[in-house]
């Protein structure tokens, strides 16, 4: 199979990239290196819609955030996914503070921003009842929002193979060639062949590009890692908006917000690392954390942490994205560098990538067929989203409905077994519980996992023992050897 377009990595800029494409008249294909889509920096972030304040005027980051807050929401929306309109505060403690917050209403308004204002310590603490008494001033952005990242990557994944779009998981790029106008990517055991390549390989794009053959690439990427505590459910309530303090020159520091989900997460910190697939929590990152959420949030009950994680930063040497066709490689755009706001510019990034797609030669024209929702037959709505009268018809109609498998997060078998027959079927236990939480409450899978892996291993005819949690050899049972 010759496809049109081949997009190196499955987080949200390339499936974004992916499902624009597959309205189209186009054949398209992505390599992921990991099992599933949204396993890089989109799994693990602050899940912030930010409404796009922060960047330079003038800069991609500031049109494609802008434009891609609307846009996520639209999506949200037409797929069935959580988001939540909470707003944000960069909370100031002070006069220093009180002229950062002005600076950014300026940078705000000039990037077309709309409602921004600063408020005073009276409305905040009305607004905010839990906030530090330090805090005077904040920047209200009411356009800022939270979703879930990889709930709408895979969401936006499984609308593009509706459409057609075929994935490769477990597809690492290590080689590629070119004959003619045809780009040949390998990932050592199986080729894919393209007229058009995407390079959307997070925190490894520059060594995806140096792979595509790109000599003197002009960026570089430091792999940049940001912490995270998740407090339980009970927790969830004590703010009501994503709480930032003041930027700095690590970034946007250590927020409070409450998560789509109900739950409350407080980070992130900023380090350099070595790996740039390293996504430990270390004993001192969590302790700086626990002292940032503090300053904004003196009484955040942090003995309420269920769960803690790690996200990699694809930072560039640069400021802005890099998103451009190659000056070498005819064919090639890259997708470089697209750390904060990337995740909240990600359908925004997806318009203009495909922009520089046509550009660079690529004809595209609408498909008369193309299906604007999750499967044929619509989005999938979880039971525990569903309304008394309709969690009991579906559970007359199909018992596995009546079966709670997760009781933290209240899924069922039946929604398990859909999950199993989704455009991308969830056959490992991490592929469920990105898809239903199923593992994600207090309990963090004690007790549903060995049920979850249970149940994939028997609808699939397989061995509990070839059932494992996030792809190749991360197993969970292994078989005794006879004798
Ligand atoms: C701590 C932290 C907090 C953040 N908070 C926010 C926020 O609140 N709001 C916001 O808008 N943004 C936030 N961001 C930024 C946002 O998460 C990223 O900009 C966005 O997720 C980048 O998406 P991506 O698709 O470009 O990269 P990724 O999600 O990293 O996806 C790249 C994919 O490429 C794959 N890949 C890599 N190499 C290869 C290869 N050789 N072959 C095949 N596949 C390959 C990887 O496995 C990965 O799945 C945050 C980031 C971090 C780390």
């Amino acid at each position: 199979m010759l496809y049109d377009v081949l997009i190196i990595g499955a987080g949200c800029t390339g499936v974004m990239t992916a499902r624009l494409l597959s309205a189209k008249n186009v054949k398209v294909a992505v390599a992921e290196a990991g099992p599933d889509v949204a396993v890089g920096a989109t799994a693990a972030n602050s899940a912030i819609v930010h409404a796009g304040y922060d960047a330079k005027p003038g800069t991609l980051k500031a049109k494609l955030n802008v434009r891609g807050n609307r846009l996520m929401k639209e999506l949200a929306a037409a797929l069935g996914v959580e988001c939540k309109g909470v707003g944000s505060h960069v909370v100031g403690f002070g006069g220093a503070d009180l002229a950062t917050l002005e600076d950014l209403l300026a940078r705000g308004r000039a990037n077309g921003v709309p409602d921004l204002e600063i408020i005073g310590q009276e409305k905040l603490r009305a607004m905010e009842p839990n906030i530090s008494p330090e805090a005077t001033h904040s920047l209200w952005a009411p356009t800022a929002a939270i979703t879930c990242p990889y709930g709408i990557t895979i969401a936006a994944a499984e609308n593009a193979v509706t459409n057609g779009v075929d994935f490769y998981f477990n597809f690492r790029v290590t080689d590629a060639s070119r004959a003619g106008n045809v780009h040949y990517i390998t990932d050592g055991r199986e080729t894919l062949a393209a007229r058009y390549v995407v390079n959307c390989a997070g925190v490894h794009s520059a060594e995806v590009a140096a792979i595509l053959g790109e000599n003197d690439f002009p960026i570089t990427i430091t792999p940049r890692r940001g912490e995270y505590f998740i407090l339980d459910k009970a927790a969830g309530g004590l703010a009501h908006s994503t709480l930032f303090v003041c930027p700095s020159d690590r970034g946007k520091g250590i927020l409070v917000s409450p998560t789509v989900d109900g739950n409350l997460i407080v980070g992130p910190n900023a380090y350099p690392i070595g790996d740039r697939d390293d996504t430990a929590t270390t004993a001192e990152g969590l302790a700086e954390i626990t002292a940032g959420a503090r300053r904004i949030m003196p009484t955040v009950p942090m003995n309420m942490a269920i769960t803690s994680f790690a996200g990699v930063r694809a930072t560039p040497n640069q400021y802005d994205f890099y998103l451009e066709a190659s000056k070498q490689i005819p064919g090639v755009v890259h997708a470089v560098g697209v750390e904060s706001p990337g995740f909240a510019s990600s359908p925004a990034t997806a318009e203009y990538l495909v922009g520089l797609l046509e550009e660079a030669g690529l004809a595209l024209s609408d498909k008369p067929d193309y299906i604007p929702t999750r499967r044929r037959d619509g989005n999938h709505i979880q039971w525990n989203r569903l309304t008394e009268e309709e969690k009991a018809a579906k559970c007359r109609e199909n018992p596995a409905y009546g079966k709670i498998v997760c009781r933290c997060e209240t899924v069922t078998e039946g929604d398990l077994l859909d999950m199993l027959d989704a455009p991308i079927p969830a056959v490992t236990v991490d592929m469920m519980k990105k898809r239903l939480r199923a593992g994600m409450g207090r309990c963090q899978g004690g007790f549903c996992s060995p049920r979850v892996a249970a149940l994939i291993a028997e609808r699939t005819g397989r061995g509990l023992d070839e059932i494992n949690k996030s792809g190749p050899g991360s197993w969970l049972v292994t078989k005794r050897e006879e004798g």
